[in-house]
């Protein structure tokens, strides 16, 4: 395999670029990253958490899987995953400022993120606008960006009452996923700050077969 492309995002940063069909996308991380994808000649066509999780028939995918899209196409294939800690999330939309001041403002910090926090451990920015700035180079507005596929973020969800629980289990230094581009393709992501357990920068590489 040939290594197109290597990339280093720091801690709460996003980036976007091209895929070609077939190509191959590596990310490495052990915390929550917020990753979406458009059809690069239809950037209306998008990925889609619903269409994702009707196709494969769950709502915890992994190697062998497809997300998919906005048309029912298969945008990609999860060809490895090595996170063995917990599952990958698609319930859960994108974390932003806005998001993060409402928390603050209604008490719920430690609700949601698991402990308290200092004023100054809340993070002004999150994946919403970072994916945002990641993708306005390629004219696609905020209000446009799809709910993403959440990586290394695991959830534990109640089959009877449909309660989600938010977790710090993550994925092991190491682990990665990767995914085969079925179609040409736009992709973003976002190295989360992941308030339950701290972000941590992302490595991503892109391969030719
Ligand atoms: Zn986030």
């Amino acid at each position: 395999m040939k290594k197109v492309l290597e990339k280093h995002l720091p801690y709460n940063t996003g980036w976007a670029g091209e895929m070609k069909q077939g190509q191959l996308l590596r990310i490495a991380a052990t915390t929550t990253v917020d990753f979406v994808c458009f059809r690069l000649q239809n950037l209306k066509e998008r990925f889609d958490q619903a269409r994702t999780k009707v196709y494969n028939g769950k709502i915890f995918i992994t190697t062998g899987d497809k997300l998919m899209g906005r048309n029912n196409q298969h945008m990609m294939t999860i060809v490895e995953n090595t996170n063995r800690e917990g599952t990958h999330d698609l319930q859960k939309g994108m974390c932003s400022g806005y998001r993060f001041q409402l928390a603050k403002k209604e008490g719920r910090l430690r609700e949601y993120y698991h402990r308290d926090y200092k004023e100054e451990e809340v993070p002004d920015h999150g994946c919403y606008e970072n994916l945002a700035r990641a993708l306005e180079p390629y004219g696609i507005a905020p209000e446009d960006i799809p709910s993403p596929f959440n990586l290394n973020q695991h959830m534990i969800i109640d089959g009877k009452t449909g309660k989600m629980e938010h977790t710090t289990v993550r994925a092991k230094p190491g682990s990665y996923v990767e995914f085969r581009a079925e179609m040409d393709l736009l992709v973003a992501l976002s190295a989360c700050p992941d308030m339950p357990v701290g972000g941590k920068p992302v490595d991503l590489s892109i391969y030719e077969p």
